[in-house]
């Protein structure tokens, strides 16, 4: 296994012998840094955002139990999973961490044995809910993000535009008359049509900020920031284009695939949310489509586009 794929463990004890032994006991198996104090933990937690937090209680500027309480309150670090190592071996102490939200307790003097093993298994846990978290935003057939993951993407780009002050377009892409490629070809190779719309959406964005997730059935949505109208407008064209002649599988037989676009553009205010936006890339898809199919339109009319941002 090499370093980057290890697991983090931040370790907060003000003693270094402790510090030291659970070194010893872990940083084969997982990548280990520690700290000597309470604020400086909660820090480092926040920067690091290790996999794992191993947390003694009795320091000297903030006990564990502070800590851990802070740890709740950040967004960041609230679901990282904490393991109490504590001299205070009574019955309260331990309830007491728990119910403020630890995920274990070890009391000290420890087995390295047991650390190892306790240890794992909320590695273990946390692994298992980093990849159902992933899967449960990734679209099954064609291995893009899903709504749900464009949803939550859209909000943080959206606040993102507010503060920066940037504009943000909304690309809504249709496949025209799919159902008749479903009711000609099957629907197995409809599944493979969508795959190669989502590769060909996916390739004709260059940016990294740009993004794009399977909306619906045979629709997709695109989000790219900090561009004019008439630059989304280009890009729509590009995806469209670009998204020609399917080969047939297993036949030299050529099928047409055409897309509808809806485009929107404009600066995210506090005033609306993000889905105003996707309405009126909506609404423009569904001008494209009533328009004859295998066009873009943009929301606004040409001439807003042209000038939109040029100052004109
Ligand atoms: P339009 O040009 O107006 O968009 O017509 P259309 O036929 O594309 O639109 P309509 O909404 O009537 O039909 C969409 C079809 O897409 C119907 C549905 O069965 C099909 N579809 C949705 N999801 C999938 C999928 O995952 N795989 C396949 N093969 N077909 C799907
Ligand atoms: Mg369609
Ligand atoms: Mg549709």
């Amino acid at each position: 296994m090499n370093e980057t794929q290890k697991n983090s463990i931040l370790v907060i004890d003000d003693n270094t012998t402790n510090i030291m032994l659970l070194h010893r006991i872990l940083a084969e198996e997982y990548t280990v840094f520690a700290v000597k104090s309470g604020s400086e933990g909660i820090k480092i937690a926040l920067k690091q955002l290790p996999d794992i937090i191993l947390l003694d209680i009795v320091m000297p500027d903030m006990d564990g139990f502070e800590v851990l309480s802070a740890l709740k309150n950040e967004d960041d670090t609230r679901h990282i999973p904490v393991i109490f190592i504590s001299g205070l071996n009574d019955h309260e102490s331990e309830e007491k961490g728990l119910l403020l939200g630890a995920s274990d307790y070890i009391t000290k003097p420890f087995s390295p044995g047991i650390v190892r093993l306790r240890v794992a298994n909320q590695i273990t846990i946390f692994n298992q809910m980093k990849t159902i978290e992933k899967l449960s935003m990734i679209d099954g057939l064609t291995q893009i993000p899903n709504r749900r993951k464009a949803e939550v993407v859209l909000n943080m780009e959206w606040q993102r535009a507010i503060v920066a002050g940037h504009t943000i377009s909304i690309l809504m892409i249709d496949i025209d008359h799919f159902k008749n490629v479903n009711d000609t070809y099957g629907h197995l190779y409809g599944d493979t049509v969508i795959k190669q719309v989502a590769t060909g959406i996916k390739s004709s964005l260059k940016r990294s900020t740009d993004f794009v997730a399977r909306w619906g059935g045979e629709e997709f949505i695109a989000l790219l920031p900090e561009i004019s109208a008439l630059d989304a407008v280009k890009i729509a064209e590009r995806i469209r284009k670009k998204l020609g002649n399917f080969n047939r599988r297993g036949s030299d037989e050529k099928v047409k695939i055409t897309v509808s676009i809806g485009v929107y553009t404009n600066f995210p205010t506090d005033s609306f949310n993000v889905f105003h936006y996707i309405e009126q890339a909506d609404q423009a898809l569904y001008r494209a489509k009533r328009n004859g199919r295998n066009r873009t339109e943009h929301y606004l009319n040409s001439e807003d586009v042209a000038v939109f941002l040029s100052g004109g």
